[in-house]
């Protein structure tokens, strides 16, 4: 295996390992500041302010049942000032499980050797686009193994093959990437691929936790290496980057501050933070070998996402298939803005296998493996507006500018009215006559809640162009 990347090619200019420990570890073991502090941070981000990890450690630190209530009330409500009623919708598609890393929760470590590996053709990438696009997705996630055959030049042709699939009224409009860390180079080459989001997780911001996680003899095992990913990202002209932490491998208060942290400092330094923050909890997986003492309970994962929502209110949340549907729907409310749905993640898993998950063939187990259009069905019942809208993407609204349209509000302006065509075309190109039932009711409701003028206008000219020809993706 080959270390050469760490040895061969720089980190960005001035990289920071900007988790402070000793900080962390001390506003972890605060009291609880009284009722008022709390109340104070809380009405901060009631007004759509960041917090200071101060804060955020604060509220991480209320344990008392009515104040976490009020956390949970305000999270609610910022994501309904921020987000409206929307959930955007993707899937993940795995291209390949090689992997030189032996990270000790994966299914995909090397040492699993009972681990069936696999790396899609391009024929049976095409493939699988076209059984995703038939459902009705149009935005994607690829997922990759760390394995030299991985290269950027692979990544980004698979991204380009996968935009060139059309299959009937179908087409992916966004794909995103979660790939292991590269050089500012091989950014360049998947951005020029024309990549969404580029999303990698720091599994944990702990630096011993990551060190026991991850052996120092693979290439996964340089701390540093990954915490300045995305900053190498950004100086390679990928500025729209995704972050996460794996929750359970280290007390889940630290990598909420870590995700803060990460946050700020590249708002800071590059005057854009990240557009989505991802929290898997920890799956059983082949072989896992992982601690269970800090595995994070459903009351705690509550907390964290409510807490995420208020310390970053411009950050997208996206809660995966790793948990089951009744938790899906429980803390959707708190501030979640993505989803994943009909989620398969064996390779191939999008036509060749049924509803049974075999785990010596995934990178570990889900627990929502309902179909797109029962996921689209629950939550229209539920009045969320389910969206596949790609457009901010699009018209270059990324990186500092998607910030300049989220602060001012523009999300409402232009999100609601893309969520609702785009949920049309699903409607009258894939969904069952319950759901296609169902969600004409909600577009009429929704219509009605829009002020009349242009806006509305358009908005109703786009839905009758939809219903009544093949003319698709109609945007603001
Ligand atoms: N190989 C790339 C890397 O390590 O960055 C891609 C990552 S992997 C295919 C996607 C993510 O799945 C990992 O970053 C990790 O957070 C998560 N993951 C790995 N094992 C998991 C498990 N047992 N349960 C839940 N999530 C897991
Ligand atoms: Fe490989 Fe990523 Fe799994 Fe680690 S988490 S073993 S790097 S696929």
């Amino acid at each position: 295996m080959s270390l050469a990347h760490i040895t061969e090619h720089p980190l960005s200019n001035n990289a920071l390992n900007f988790v402070e420990d000793a900080r962390f570890q001390a506003l972890l073991n605060q009291g609880q500041p009284d009722a008022e502090r709390i109340r104070e941070i809380v009405a901060k981000s009631m007004d759509k302010k960041p917090l200071e990890i101060e804060e955020t450690a604060a509220l991480l630190a209320a344990d008392d049942p009515e104040l976490i209530e009020e956390i949970y009330a305000a999270a609610r409500q910022l994501k309904q000032d921020v987000y409206g009623n929307r959930i955007v919708l993707f899937a993940p598609l795995y291209i390949g499980n090689y992997c030189i890393n032996n990270c000790r929760y994966c299914g995909f470590k090397v040492s699993n050797t009972d681990q069936v590996r696999r790396t899609l053709s391009k024929e049976e990438l095409i493939d699988q686009v076209e059984a995703l696009e038939q459902k009705g997705h149009k935005r994607l996630i690829l997922v990759y193994g760390e394995h030299p055959d991985y290269t950027p030049e692979f990544i980004a042709e698979t991204v380009r093959t996968v935009y060139g699939v059309k299959a009937g009224p179908g087409s992916i409009r966004r794909v995103n990437i979660n790939a292991p860390p590269l050089t500012i180079e091989g950014f360049r080459t998947v951005k020029e691929a024309g990549i969404g989001t580029y999303q990698i997780f720091q599994e944990t911001y702990h630096e011993p936790t990551y060190r026991a996680m991850h052996p120092v003899n693979t290439a996964k095992g340089d701390f540093m290496w990954r915490l300045d990913s995305l900053s190498r990202a950004m100086e390679g002209g990928c500025d729209d980057v995704g972050i996460g932490a794996l929750f359970g491998l280290y007390n889940w208060k630290y990598e909420v501050l870590g995700l803060v942290a990460h946050s700020l400092f590249l708002q800071e330094r590059f005057g854009v933070g990240p557009h989505t923050i991802s929290f898997p909890r920890l799956q059983q997986a082949l072989g896992r070998d992982v601690d269970e003492k800090y595995l994070v309970k459903d009351e705690a994962f509550k907390r964290l996402i409510a807490i995420l929502r208020l310390s970053v209110p411009y950050t997208g949340l996206i809660l995966t298939a790793r948990e089951r549907p009744q938790l899906r729907r429980e803390v959707m409310e708190f501030g979640v803005s993505q989803i994943d749905a009909g989620t398969r993640i064996e390779i191939g898993g999008y036509t060749e296998v049924g509803d049974a998950q075999k785990i010596e063939r995934e990178q570990f187990q889900i627990g929502d493996i309902r179909s797109l259009d029962e996921v689209m069905g629950e939550l229209i019942e539920s009045n969320y507006i389910p969206s596949f809208c790609t457009a901010c993407y699009r018209l270059g609204r990324t990186g500092e500018h998607f910030m300049e349209f989220a602060i001012p509000g523009f999300i409402q302006r232009y999100c609601t009215p893309n969520a609702l065509t785009t949920l049309k075309e699903y409607l009258v190109d894939y969904a069952s006559p319950e759901t296609r039932k169902a969600g004409e009711e909600l577009i009429e409701n929704e219509l009605a809640k829009i002020e009349d003028g242009e806006r509305k206008r358009r908005l109703m000219a786009r839905l009758t162009t939809i219903e009544t020809s093949l003319d698709r993706d109609l945007y603001e």
